[in-house]
Order: structure tokens, then C-alpha cells, then sequence
């Protein structure tokens, strides 16, 4: 483990419960010594030998597993557990088949927009509907096997419905804190079908945060939420199916949502392993997207260029990346510079609008996914993306995570005037209201007539 703050590097059981360096207070990341095409002797890592990364055998091992019968080679995530030597026992681990997603042609979108070469990579149709399935089989795993009997996180309500899943496959015990009142119902029901023990903090996701570190130093519960380096590790995959969908020609450039900064932090490290080890010849710009009112990474690289970052009260009703002081953003400004991507926001407006493209193309998602085909909009605008280069879109989470925001929106409740501004027309050729009529086929066929 390697300090992402001040570099020192520890052995594994000297990690702090709370995952954080007792020098300098930042975030530590998984770091595999002897990774490079020059070293093909392979290495040691927590008492597991490791293959030599020899890239043509990786790429034809992973294809073929595809078609095998067991659990961990079914799993889009453990499939590339040649990438993923943090189980002592590959017996331990904890799987719901999470990842191999979909990737998805956008061909509305590149009408709309002139580039034709844009993807959707939708990890919302993970088994729990977000991303998160990918980070949690890998950390839950690691709890699992070091005999832990209770997890938790702090939510903004996709961690959560993830956690209580895979901790109920394992037969484990998981605690959720969410911030009172701002999370989508569609996620708490998860939680509290999976079975965790659920408590609704009076204060923000940030507020959750701080009570659960000390509550992680005071019982034996295993922390859960992204400052955990062993979820990056999972939630790096989509980046390998990606380069795989693609027949390892790798995109020009990869758009991610910005909430706690983890998932696009994990993205860029499975990029830039992959070029470590051969697998592919180059790697996309990661670029990120925040809301407007969540924006203190776009704020830190216009003030500052990424040196420092001041936290913000985050207000979105994209409740998943409704966060105010990312934990990884150190992590994620390291991936953006590292890849010459950039940093964008997102109004509240625009958000929505592009929520209804990315469903009218048979989609969907939910609506902090949206924030990507914002960023695209704007990147081609200002020429820094062409139209003959090639984008995926990462879509975090499915569309029926928030059907109350979709709803609202289409009914025309969810955007307050001064917030459409002059995206009044878009936004009217996309809502679709229900209509009410008498059991009648006439009154049937003049609103067909006319909806033609
Ligand atoms: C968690 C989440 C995000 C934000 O990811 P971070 O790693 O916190 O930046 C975005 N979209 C969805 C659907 C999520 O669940
Ligand atoms: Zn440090």
C-alpha cells in the first residue's frame, strides 16, 4: 500500500481501520511492485504467486472464461483476478456475477450531436443497479476472509443497496448511515430488503462520514465506504471489459461522473496498468463531470490547478454525486493529469435534459450518469473531443434507481424556470406526461393521429 499524500509505503497489516496514513492523513492505493513488460518472473504478493503478466496469454485467459461454469470466472470483475491479488483464498470470495456490462452505440446522440463514435459503457446494469458491485465483491471479499462479521458505509444510497447485498450473500451483518431525507427511495428499499441495519443521520453524507470513522475505531466493523483501496481495485474492471469490448484498441477518451471521486480515480488506474503490462499501447483521457452544485474538484482545478480543494455544501438532485469533499479527489486530479483529460460541471438543467437523451435511446440511467453526455456537449463544443474520435460515456447507475426524479421531470416538477434558462425548448420536445382519456378507441386514434 502506497500513500497517495506523502508516498511512504506500508506492508498490509499495518493499515489503519480507517484506511488512512497516520502521517500526512491521505488515502493510500494498492501498488503492485514488479509490474512492467520488462519483468517476466512474476512476484510475491501477500503470500499469493503471482502469473507472470504476459499479455496475449491475460487477454486469451479472460476471453475464455467467459464460457466456464464457475462462480469467480462468471464474475466480470474476478475473470481479471490476474489483476486482483488480494485474497489469500480465492475461496473467499463473495460474488453476485457483477460486471460484464453492456456497451452501448449511442446512435441518437451522434445524430444529435455529430460524433458518431460514442459509446455507453452501463454499469447500471450491474446485479444491484450501480457501479458499486464491482468495488464491493472485492473489499467484501477481503472482510470476509479476514473474519469480520459486520461491514458498513456511509451512503448516499448506491454503496449501501451493493453492501447489503453482498454482505447478505456472505452471511454477514452490514450498517448503513445515510444522510436524513436526501436519499432516492429506490436505493434505501434495497438496503432494507438486503437486510442491513439502517440509520438515518440528522446531517449530509460528509456528516455520515465523520461519525462511522469513529465508530469503525470503536467496534470490529469493516469499513466499507471508497476510502477502502481494495473497492478501487474492483471498480478498476469496466476499464479492462472496455479495452476488451474494443478489441483492445482503447478509446480516445473515457467521460466519468465526479461524486466522492473514487470511480474515476479506479477507472484511470485500470488504464494506466494496463499499458504497465503491455495490454494495451496507449491510454484514453479520463475526463470528469460534477454537478454544478457538488463542483469542488472543477472549483480546485480552475483555482488552482488541482493543488488544493475546498469543500463545498453540495446540492444536486443527482443524490449520487451530491458530495461537498470528495475523499479521492487527490487520487482522481493525479488520473486526470496523468491522461490529459479535464474537468467539467453541470447544471441541474442540463443534467435532466441529457437524462431524457440517454432514455429516449432505449437506455436510461439515473440521473448523476447523465452528467457524461453533458461533458461530451461541451467538450466537442469547445473542440477539445472531434467527431471522428471515439467516447464511452460511463453510465453509473440504472435508470430505476430514482423513478421519482424521471417522473418529476416529465410531469414538469422537477425544474424551476430560472433553472431551464434557455434549454426550454430541448427539454420540451423530450417530456412525454401521460394523458387521460375515457375507455374510448377513438379518443385513442386522434392522439395517435396527432402525436405523428
Ligand atoms: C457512487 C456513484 C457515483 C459517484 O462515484 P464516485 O466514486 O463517488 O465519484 C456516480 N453515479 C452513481 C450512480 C453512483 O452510484
Ligand atoms: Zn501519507
Amino acid at each position: 500500500m502506497r500513500c497517495t499524500g506523502c508516498a511512504r509505503a506500508i506492508a498490509l497489516p499495518d493499515l489503519k481501520e480507517n484506511f488512512r496514513c497516520p502521517e500526512c492523513g491521505d488515502l493510500y492505493e494498492v501498488e503492485y511492485p514488479g509490474w512492467s513488460t520488462q519483468n517476466g518472473r512474476g512476484f510475491v504478493d501477500g503470500g499469493v504467486r503471482c502469473n507472470p503478466p504476459n499479455a496475449s496469454a491475460l487477454r486469451w485467459l479472460w476471453k475464455e472464461r467467459r464460457s466456464s461454469t464457475e462462480l469467480k470466472d462468471q464474475s466480470g470483475v474476478w475473470r481479471f483476478r490476474e489483476l486482483l491479488p488480494i485474497l489469500r483464498d480465492e475461496q473467499h470470495i463473495v460474488s453476485l456475477r457483477e460486471g460484464n456490462t453492456p456497451l452501448y452505440h449511442l446512435v441518437r446522440t451522434a445524430d444529435a450531436t455529430g460524433a458518431d463514435r460514442v459509446f455507453a459503457k452501463h454499469q447500471g446494469m450491474n446485479p444491484t443497479g450501480s457501479f458499486k458491485d464491482t468495488g464491493m465483491t472485492t473489499a467484501l471479499s477481503v472482510a470476509y476472509e479476514r473474519g469480520f462479521s459486520w461491514v458498513a458505509c456511509a451512503s448516499t444510497g448506491n454503496t449501501s443497496a451493493a453492501m447489503a447485498a453482498y454482505a447478505a450473500r456472505a452471511g454477514m451483518r452490514s450498517l448503513v448511515l445515510i444522510p436524513e431525507g436526501k436519499i432516492a427511495w429506490g436505493k434505501l428499499s434495497q438496503a432494507l430488503d438486503y437486510g442491513a441495519l439502517t440509520i438515518q443521520l440528522k446531517t449530509d453524507f460528509d456528516g455520515c462520514v465523520e461519525v462511522l470513522s469513529e465508530v469503525v475505531r470503536r467496534a470490529p466493523v469493516y469499513l466499507l465506504n471508497s476510502v477502502n483501496p481494495y473497492r478501487l481495485e474492483g471498480q478498476k474492471t469496466p476499464a479492462l471489459e472496455i479495452a476488451e469490448q474494443m478489441n483492445w484498441d482503447v478509446p480516445d477518451h473515457v467521460i466519468v461522473p465526479g461524486g466522492n471521486l473514487a470511480n474515476s480515480s479506479a477507472l484511470g488506474k485500470g488504464f494506466l496498468e494496463m499499458k504497465q503490462l503491455g495490454l494495451v499501447d496507449r491510454v484514453p483521457r479520463v475526463s470528469v463531470v460534477q454537478a454544478e452544485g457538488a463542483n469542488p474538484l472543477y472549483r480546485s482545478m480552475r483555482e488552482s490547478g488541482g493543488e488544493r480543494l475546498e469543500p463545498v455544501e453540495a446540492h444536486t438532485r443527482a443524490s449520487a454525486i451530491r458530495i461537498g469533499n470528495p475523499a479521492s479527489w487527490k487520487k482522481c486530479r493525479n488520473v486526470v493529469r496523468a491522461t490529459g483529460g479535464w474537468v467539467e460541471q453541470a447544471t441541474e438543467a442540463e443534467i435532466a435534459l441529457a437524462k431524457a437523451e440517454i432514455g429516449a435511446e432505449g437506455i436510461g440511467c439515473e440521473p448523476a450518469s447523465a452528467v457524461t453526455l453533458v461533458g461530451l456537449k461541451k467538450f466537442l463544443a469547445e473542440g477539445k473531443i472531434g467527431v471522428h474520435e471515439t467516447v464511452v460515456l460511463l453510465l453509473t447507475g440504472h435508470t430505476l434507481k430514482d423513478s421519482d426524479y424521471t417522473i418529476d421531470y416529465h410531469r414538469g416538477k422537477l425544474l424551476r424556470d430560472e433553472e431551464i434558462g434557455d434549454l426550454g425548448a430541448e427539454i420540451e420536445i423530450t417530456r412525454r406526461n401521460t394523458i387521460e382519456l375515457e375507455a374510448d378507441a377513438e379518443a385513442v386514434l386522434r392522439e395517435l393521429e396527432k402525436a405523428q
